[in-house]
């Protein structure tokens, strides 16, 4: 029945490293497949359609970074960054890139399979969520995905196309931040000197349409300096 077992790709071009992992999830019922260079990396995706990827960011074709950002374009998919590199901005970069989790090597069985766990679970919840019902809810305003209709309190709200990608962009990831550089990339694919200032006009905007006071909360909280995040219900 290997049809129902996830599959995770595993784009790692140390051989010694791969087969470890490729053993302990084989072991744990995972299907695996892997590829050694990050070009044949991008090209398994489209061919085989994983539903998670462990990606290792030192590759000898091209960084694993440039496959975060090949594969945004088009899919929602787990990305785990697995790297010996410690360093506090290699993280940050590749988690702005869109990486789900990171782990640093060496790292232990236990905390690999977790992470994987955890990375499919959420993804699982995404997806459940947003198909059988395409519609979310946060105290009086609706995002109508299908429709790309938003109203408040029954009003509906007209939002260009920009601003209404941006706020489903954020319900997509109520609860939490959601920083500048992934937001901008999520809408523009790419970042500019002026994008964060087109950001924060678009927000105002948004803001205003749905009726926000000036420095209210109420939809969007705004974290200084960060990002945005759409608050779940326990705010
Ligand atoms: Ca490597």
């Amino acid at each position: 029945m290997s049809n129902n077992k996830y599959k995770v790709l595993v784009v790692e071009d140390d051989q010694s490293v791969a087969s470890m992992i490729q053993t302990i999830l084989e072991t744990n019922g995972y299907q695996v497949l892997t590829a050694q260079r990050c070009q044949q990396g991008i090209l398994m995706m489209t061919s085989h359609v994983p539903d998670l990827v462990l990606l290792d960011l030192g590759l000898p074709d091209m960084d694993g970074e440039e496959f975060i950002r090949v594969t945004r374009c088009s899919s929602a998919i787990p990305i785990i960054v697995l790297s010996a590199r410690s360093e506090e901005a290699d993280k940050v970069s590749a988690l702005d890139l869109g990486a789900n989790d990171y782990i640093t090597k060496p790292f232990g069985t236990a905390e690999l399979l977790a992470r994987v766990r955890a990375s499919l679970r959420t993804n699982r919840m995404n997806v459940l969520s947003s198909v059988p019902n395409s519609v979310f809810e946060l105290d009086d305003l609706i995002i109508d995905y299908d429709r790309r209709q938003v109203s408040v309190a029954g009003r509906v709200v007209h939002l260009t196309q920009t601003e209404f990608n941006i706020l489903s962009f954020l319900s997509q990831h109520v609860g939490k931040v959601m920083t500048y550089s992934v937001i901008i990339r999520a809408i523009w694919g790419a970042m500019d000197d002026g994008s964060v200032k087109k950001l924060q006009v678009n927000m105002a905007n948004i803001r205003k349409k749905l009726g926000c006071i000036p420095g209210e909360n109420r939809y969007i909280i705004n974290e200084l300096g960060v990002g945005y995040r759409m608050p779940d219900r326990n705010d």
